[in-house]
């Protein structure tokens, strides 16, 4: 099913980590580190919290910084009585451009469930970004061999009805919830079979251009060894970096490596 390379997509989760100074630093960080090479091979995001996305913008097209800006949730409604909530409305006039949508952590101890991520995904299309939408299973489902019944369960919940032009545009991330901040990631074969798994019930779901323009990064314990052979399998368009993405000495070697590698 992936006989041509997508564009790659390196993306970092800054998850509740780095005040908004301690972003314009590292924004500038990777201003130095990333070169015209790693552009040209590789789309790049970032996603800080929500109240260091300003600063970080600034650094970003001031700088001239090759990253996308990227934010971590958003709210399924565009406006309203929503208190704490930030809405997709409000990224995207921050020029956000990638909105991770149901990360396993949020799902867990946010109680966001299928539907609420279906929501959300549709409130960033609506706005105008790209969804990065993570699936994934725990280790009690992997054990119990229920991988790719869960894989496919969260894919048909998050794209449901969508118009097969916005899947194509999406990004999927695999990130199997027991290798997230475990230190270890999922063996390249392991992350394939998942993506492939997620790319023909995407064809199933949204039609086969659907399931070939579809992006599917590979999240969990990613680092600089880990990365290339990660990237390189043939459904994995890229990686979903967390504690990595902190370092921009690390998180550059990654984008490095994938770009040399996916060239
Ligand atoms: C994540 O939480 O999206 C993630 C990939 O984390 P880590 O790389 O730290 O496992």
């Amino acid at each position: 099913m992936s006989a041509t390379r997508r564009r790659p997509l390196v993306s970092g989760n800054w998850k509740m980590h780095k005040d908004h100074l301690e972003t314009i630093h590292a924004c500038s960080e990777l201003g130095l580190r990333l070169g015209r090479d790693e552009s040209a091979a590789v789309d790049v995001s970032i996603h800080p919290p929500f109240t260091d996305l300003r600063s970080a913008q600034s650094v970003i097209e001031a700088e001239g910084v090759p990253v996308s800006l990227g934010a971590q949730n958003c709210a399924s409604a565009d406006s309203g009585a929503f208190t704490g909530e930030v809405s997709a409305v409000m990224l995207a006039r921050l020029r956000v451009e990638y909105v991770i949508v149901g990360h396993s952590e949020r799902r867990a101890m946010f109680g966001e469930d299928d539907e609420v991520v279906a929501a959300k995904l549709r409130a960033v299309f609506r706005n105008g970004m790209v969804p990065i939408c993570c699936v994934g299973e725990d280790a009690a489902e992997r054990d119990a061999g229920q991988t790719a019944d869960r894989l496919q369960a969260q894919v048909r919940a998050a794209i449901g009805d969508l118009p097969g032009g916005d899947v194509a545009r999406m990004v999927i991330a695999y990130e199997p919830v027991w290798a997230i901040g475990a230190g270890e990631p999922a063996t390249p074969d392991d992350a394939q079979q998942a993506a492939a798994t997620i790319r023909s019930e995407v064809a199933e779901v949204a039609g086969a251009p659907a399931a070939a323009g579809l992006r599917i990064l590979y999240g969990g314990s990613v680092g600089p060894d880990s990365a290339v052979p990660l990237a390189s399998v043939s459904d994995i368009d890229g990686l979903l970096v967390g504690g990595a993405s902190l370092d921009p000495g690390a998180f550059t070697e990654i984008v490095k490596g994938v770009a040399t590698t996916l060239r």
